[in-house]
């Protein structure tokens, strides 16, 4: 797989989520893995993810119940948010920052391993690990922001192992969010557009990206979002693959589409947006450009645009 988040790992195991018997079992065993994760940064150590054992101090601190990912490699894999511990000299402006860069090591933690940033974690770690901290990632972070139950307002309760909430006063059950977004590889010809957000690293520029709004197919979302953002007509859209993206929520599907036109009338959203021609991204993927910076590696738009440079979109 030539793009992060793209591959499962062994066993999601879905059926044993609500089953207290077989869950206490495998907590209790001795090679069941736990992934700690601290603000929605996993557990990292040497290219992997830092498991650790259920007895492990660092999960003191853990939210109860863990999240239950299934079977991989043999063991039970669980992962632990450990989000309100407080490390010392804790650097507030980094974590805040689009690529957070900081790393944060726990007293308790094994030689060598920290907390990390998965957007720059996700290219190295093996696809499964990878999978498994995206799912963690996503699944953590819509818990911290559904504490309420959306039917009657009252506090929810984590159930199913971290995979549902449930709401104690009326019963409610409630599901895990995942946002469908759009991600289009606009040509035309020999050239193709790419444009950059307000707050994006300098020089930094990427495929167009647009949520898919209620109601709508995937291809009309592509349409709608090129005409909003450049002004173009987009043909001939295609869908090329998808990408589960746990920054926060979203799933991207990755469509390709043809302009017939190539007058760019931008909209806010976008500072700015050009067509770059076949050569002029070569130039840039092999580092020989000081205007544009290629899309991230192991991001649904590098892969696309990899597939396109490479004659096969
Ligand atoms: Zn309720």
């Amino acid at each position: 797989m030539q793009f992060s988040f793209g591959s499962e790992w062994d066993a999601r195991d879905a059926h044993h989520r609500s089953d207290q018997t077989t869950l206490s079992r495998l907590l209790a065993q001795k090679d069941t893995q736990i992934l700690p994760l601290w603000r929605g940064k996993p557990h990292l150590q040497d290219g992997h993810l830092g498991w650790v054992g259920g007895d492990h101090p660092m999960l003191r601190l853990a939210s109860q119940p863990y999240l239950y990912l299934g079977r991989h490699d043999g063991s039970a894999r669980f992962a632990a948010d450990i989000s309100t511990w407080e490390p010392d000299a804790l650097d507030r402006t980094a974590l805040a920052m689009f690529t957070d860069t900081s790393i944060q090591i726990h007293p308790s933690a094994p030689h060598d391993a920290y907390f990390g940033e998965l957007r720059l974690a996700m290219n190295e770690l093996p696809p499964a690990e990878a999978a498994l901290a995206a799912t963690a990632r996503a699944l953590f972070n819509w818990h911290r922001t559904h504490g309420f139950c959306a039917a009657c307002g009252h506090s929810s309760d984590v159930s199913a192992s971290g995979w549902e909430r449930l709401c104690p006063a009326c019963g409610a059950k409630h599901f895990p969010r995942t946002d469908p977004v759009v991600i289009m590889l606009v040509t035309h010809g020999n050239a193709l557009l790419l444009g950059r957000s307000h707050g994006w690293p300098e020089r930094m520029y990427s495929a167009l990206a647009g949520f898919i709004e209620p109601g709508e197919t995937m291809e009309a979302a592509v349409a709608r979002e090129v005409r909003e953002e450049t002004g173009l007509v987009a043909k001939d859209i295609r869908y090329i693959a998808s990408q589960p993206w746990p920054f926060p929520n979203s799933l991207m599907f990755g469509c390709s589409a043809r302009c017939a036109n190539t007058e760019l009338t931008l909209d806010d959203e976008l500072e700015d947006a050009r067509w770059f021609s076949r050569e002029e991204v070569l130039e840039s993927w092999a580092g020989l450009r000081s205007d544009i910076m290629p899309a991230r590696k192991g991001s649904i738009a590098h892969y696309m645009i990899g597939r396109w440079l490479g004659g096969h979109v």
